[in-house]
Protein backbone atom coordinates (compact mmCIF):
# COMPACT_ATOMS: atom_id res chain seq x y z
CA UNK A 1 0.00 0.00 0.00
CA UNK A 2 1.29 3.14 -1.53
CA UNK A 3 -0.39 5.61 1.16
CA UNK A 4 -1.76 4.08 4.45
CA UNK A 5 -3.92 6.16 6.17
CA UNK A 6 -3.24 6.68 10.05
CA UNK A 7 -5.93 4.70 12.17
CA UNK A 8 -5.93 7.08 14.68
CA UNK A 9 -6.53 10.24 12.61
CA UNK A 10 -6.89 9.57 9.51
CA UNK A 11 -4.36 11.45 7.79
CA UNK A 12 -3.16 9.98 4.23
CA UNK A 13 0.59 11.61 5.29
CA UNK A 14 2.64 8.55 6.86
CA UNK A 15 6.35 7.91 6.40
CA UNK A 16 7.72 3.79 6.41
CA UNK A 17 9.36 3.41 9.88
CA UNK A 18 10.99 -0.29 9.72
CA UNK A 19 9.59 -3.41 9.61
CA UNK A 20 7.49 -5.36 12.53
CA UNK A 21 6.91 -9.06 11.95
CA UNK A 22 6.79 -9.04 8.19
CA UNK A 23 4.91 -6.00 8.06
CA UNK A 24 5.69 -2.66 6.96
CA UNK A 25 5.45 0.06 9.76
CA UNK A 26 4.18 3.60 9.43
CA UNK A 27 4.21 6.71 11.51
CA UNK A 28 2.21 9.58 10.99
CA UNK A 29 3.22 12.99 10.10
CA UNK A 30 0.27 14.65 11.84
CA UNK A 31 0.06 12.71 15.50
CA UNK A 32 2.82 10.58 15.78
CA UNK A 33 0.82 7.63 15.70
CA UNK A 34 2.99 4.00 14.59
CA UNK A 35 0.57 1.46 12.76
CA UNK A 36 1.27 -1.39 10.62
CA UNK A 37 -0.73 -1.37 7.45
CA UNK A 38 -2.34 -5.01 8.33
CA UNK A 39 -3.38 -3.47 11.79
CA UNK A 40 -6.25 -1.58 10.30
CA UNK A 41 -8.89 0.09 12.93
CA UNK A 42 -12.35 -0.18 12.43
CA UNK A 43 -12.95 2.36 10.52
CA UNK A 44 -10.36 2.15 7.89
CA UNK A 45 -11.95 -1.22 7.61
CA UNK A 46 -15.20 -0.14 6.73
CA UNK A 47 -13.23 2.53 4.13
CA UNK A 48 -11.13 -0.38 2.28
CA UNK A 49 -14.42 -2.54 2.40
CA UNK A 50 -16.43 -0.52 0.50
CA UNK A 51 -13.55 0.13 -2.34
CA UNK A 52 -12.94 -3.31 -2.28
CA UNK A 53 -16.52 -4.28 -2.54
CA UNK A 54 -17.15 -1.44 -5.44
CA UNK A 55 -13.83 -2.22 -7.50
CA UNK A 56 -15.58 -6.37 -7.07
CA UNK A 57 -18.57 -4.82 -8.37
CA UNK A 58 -16.97 -3.70 -11.46
CA UNK A 59 -15.46 -7.00 -12.73
CA UNK A 60 -11.88 -6.51 -11.30
CA UNK A 61 -10.44 -9.66 -9.91
CA UNK A 62 -9.37 -9.97 -6.20
CA UNK A 63 -5.59 -9.93 -7.59
CA UNK A 64 -5.98 -6.74 -8.98
CA UNK A 65 -8.27 -5.25 -6.28
CA UNK A 66 -5.07 -6.44 -3.81
CA UNK A 67 -2.97 -4.75 -5.83
CA UNK A 68 -4.78 -1.62 -6.16
CA UNK A 69 -5.50 -1.23 -2.22
CA UNK A 70 -2.98 -3.50 -0.93
CA UNK A 71 -5.49 -5.35 1.10
CA UNK A 72 -5.12 -8.97 0.67
CA UNK A 73 -7.61 -10.95 -2.08
CA UNK A 74 -8.42 -13.34 0.91
CA UNK A 75 -10.01 -10.55 2.98
CA UNK A 76 -11.22 -8.96 -0.32
CA UNK A 77 -13.08 -12.86 -0.65
CA UNK A 78 -14.20 -12.65 2.96
CA UNK A 79 -15.41 -9.64 2.31
CA UNK A 80 -18.21 -10.22 -0.64
CA UNK A 81 -19.17 -13.36 1.42
CA UNK A 82 -20.24 -11.53 4.48
CA UNK A 83 -22.08 -8.90 2.39
CA UNK A 84 -23.50 -11.39 0.16
CA UNK A 85 -21.83 -9.60 -2.92
CA UNK A 86 -23.13 -10.75 -6.41
CA UNK A 87 -21.41 -8.79 -9.42
CA UNK A 88 -23.78 -9.18 -12.24
CA UNK A 89 -21.74 -10.72 -15.46
CA UNK A 90 -19.96 -8.39 -17.79
CA UNK A 91 -19.25 -9.16 -21.18
CA UNK A 92 -19.80 -6.17 -22.95
CA UNK A 93 -17.64 -3.68 -21.08
CA UNK A 94 -14.32 -4.11 -19.28
CA UNK A 95 -12.89 -1.99 -16.42
CA UNK A 96 -10.05 -0.14 -16.72
CA UNK A 97 -8.52 1.80 -13.62
CA UNK A 98 -6.14 4.81 -13.26
CA UNK A 99 -4.69 5.90 -10.20
CA UNK A 100 -4.21 10.08 -10.45
CA UNK A 101 -3.11 12.67 -8.29
CA UNK A 102 -5.54 15.89 -8.51
CA UNK A 103 -3.77 17.77 -10.98
CA UNK A 104 -3.54 14.37 -13.41
CA UNK A 105 -7.09 13.87 -13.16
CA UNK A 106 -8.06 17.92 -13.45
CA UNK A 107 -6.04 17.43 -16.74
CA UNK A 108 -7.49 13.81 -18.06
CA UNK A 109 -11.11 15.53 -17.54
CA UNK A 110 -10.49 18.95 -19.56
CA UNK A 111 -9.76 16.51 -22.68
CA UNK A 112 -13.57 15.80 -23.70
CA UNK A 113 -12.42 12.83 -25.65
CA UNK A 114 -11.70 11.23 -22.85
CA UNK A 115 -15.04 11.04 -21.82
CA UNK A 116 -16.63 9.21 -24.59
CA UNK A 117 -18.21 5.78 -24.47
CA UNK A 118 -17.23 5.27 -21.34
CA UNK A 119 -18.87 5.48 -17.65
CA UNK A 120 -16.44 6.56 -14.93
CA UNK A 121 -16.73 6.50 -11.48
CA UNK A 122 -14.21 8.58 -9.54
CA UNK A 123 -13.26 7.69 -5.52
CA UNK A 124 -10.38 9.05 -3.17
CA UNK A 125 -8.03 6.89 -2.96
CA UNK A 126 -5.83 8.10 -0.03
CA UNK A 127 -4.33 11.31 -0.97
CA UNK A 128 -4.88 10.38 -4.83
CA UNK A 129 -7.95 9.42 -6.75
CA UNK A 130 -9.04 6.29 -8.52
CA UNK A 131 -11.00 6.51 -11.71
CA UNK A 132 -12.54 3.54 -12.65
CA UNK A 133 -13.53 3.39 -16.74
CA UNK A 134 -16.02 1.09 -18.76
CA UNK A 135 -14.69 0.39 -21.83
CA UNK A 136 -17.07 -1.38 -25.05
CA UNK A 137 -15.15 -4.67 -26.28
CA UNK A 138 -14.90 -4.24 -29.60
CA UNK A 139 -15.14 -0.28 -30.53
ZN1 LIG B 1 -2.32 10.17 12.77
Amino acid sequence: MKHPICPRCDSPEAVKSGIVNDRQRYRCKKCGYYFTVNKLGKHIDSYYVTKALQLYIEGISYREIERILGVSHVSVMNWVRKYKIKAPEQTAYHPTYKILNHGELVEYIKNGGNLKGAGMMITELGDKYMMIKWKRFRE
